[in-house]
């Protein structure tokens, strides 16, 4: 399967989707006329339990190769000035590109250190994780974190291609795996019911990768999110529903300093604290509530965060608020499918939606 990401500038990118995909690797590469060299950008889980593929798949091509640490800590200006003076050191050209070989981290970091070297190399991602498969590895957003703030130091970099391929995803451990369903959770409530529906009746069936079913949930958050991305590239507007669940689940990893949850695991705590907020406001359908509750429970991706305080976490919106510069936004379901963002909601709303999710914790 193959879909196209249209980008207003002359940067549309192709997104090859197939079990088995990463075979051809070589040859859509000599299709796309990215003859290399090649610097493979990826960490060290990643390249222990796939390097081996991507090396067979290169079928002898040269390559250079960076690992960086597992883990949100390398989404670092310091391992954006490693990789620079790797590439350096290796002397990469305007000619060579860059593939990142791994999940959210190492796309968000290799497509960052990709896009400001020599103003920009030829970018790769060959996704490696549930969550950069179905979400990050779409949409050309790459950055690093600033102590202060997460994805503060980036840019809009589209890949020249993207290449999926299920079959990766055997190595991912079981916890990574439901923290990406947390975040593909998302794409039911903000735009497709059906979507929806599916995971309510087999969250278990993906959980037991069951090929047909991941191959679907996978194959519809790509063409969600190419969609959103194509009609707001830059993020003015529509793309800010891709932020559901976001506001509270970045403020929980702010919290926790990035060393409790997942990314997705966040989000999920975040979309039950949203998805309250909704019903109190008699916003949402308090069945479709339920079920949402039900698909984050089950998915496993509703991980402990510990003894956080509502204090400890309103302090990190404050936080987040100080950022913006205005009001906190939040994104909120009318029905399952459609959501819409909300400017207006007071301190105790939000205080009732966390509530929700510390009595839920216990
Ligand atoms: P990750 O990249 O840290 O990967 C999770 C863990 O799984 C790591 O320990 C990694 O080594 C391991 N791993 C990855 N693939 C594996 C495989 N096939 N086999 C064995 N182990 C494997 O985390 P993630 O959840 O993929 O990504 C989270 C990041 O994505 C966050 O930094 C988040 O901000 C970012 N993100 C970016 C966007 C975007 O649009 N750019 C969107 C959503 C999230």
């Amino acid at each position: 399967m193959e879909f196209t990401c249209k980008s207003a500038t002359d940067r549309t990118y192709r997104v090859h989707f197939e079990w088995g995909i990463l075979n051809q690797l070589k040859s859509i590469l000599d299709q796309e006329n990215i003859p290399g060299p090649f610097y493979v950008i990826s960490d060290r889980n990643v390249f222990r339990h796939q390097g081996r593929r991507l090396e067979e798949a290169l079928r002898g091509a040269p390559f250079h190769h960076f690992l960086a640490p597992p883990g949100e800590t390398s989404k670092d200006l310091k391992y954006w000035k490693r990789i620079q003076d790797f590439l350096l050191k290796k002397g990469a050209d305007r000619r060579s590109a860059v593939i990142a070989f791994g999940g959210g981290v190492i796309g968000d970091l290799a497509g960052f250190a990709a896009s400001t070297y020599m103003r920009g190399l030829d970018l790769i991602q060959i996704p490696t994780t549930l969550l950069s498969q179905s979400d990050s590895s779409i949409g050309a957003k790459v950055a690093v974190n600033h102590p202060k703030a997460k994805n503060l130091i980036g840019s809009f970099y589209q890949p020249r291609i993207v290449i999926t391929d299920p079959a990766l995803l055997e190595s991912l451990p079981p916890r990574e795996f439901s923290a990406g369903l947390g975040e593909a959770i998302k794409y039911g409530v903000i735009s497709d019911p059906e979507l929806f529906e599916l995971l309510h009746a087999n969250v278990e069936k993906i959980l037991s990768y069951d090929r047909e079913m991941l191959g679907s949930l996978i194959a519809r958050c790509i063409a969600i999110k190419i969609q959103v991305v194509e009609e707001d590239e830059r993020e003015s507007g529509l793309r800010k529903i891709l932020n559901f669940g976001h506001t509270i689940g970045h403020a929980l990893e702010q919290a926790t300093r990035y060393k409790v949850l997942r990314h997705g695991e966040a989000v999920a705590w975040g979309m039950l604290a949203a998805g309250w907020i909704a019903i109190r406001r008699n916003m949402w359908d308090s069945g479709e509530f339920e079920k949402l509750k039900s698909i984050l429970v089950r998915s496993k991706s509703m991980v402990p965060f510990g003894d956080l305080k509502r204090t400890d976490i309103l302090n990190a919106l404050k936080h987040d608020k100080k950022k913006a510069g205005k009001k906190l936004s939040f994104v909120l379901p009318e029905r399952t499918g459609k959501v819409t963002i909300v400017k207006d909601i007071s301190q105790e709303e939000i205080e009732t939606g966390l509530d929700y999710i510390l009595r839920f914790r216990n």
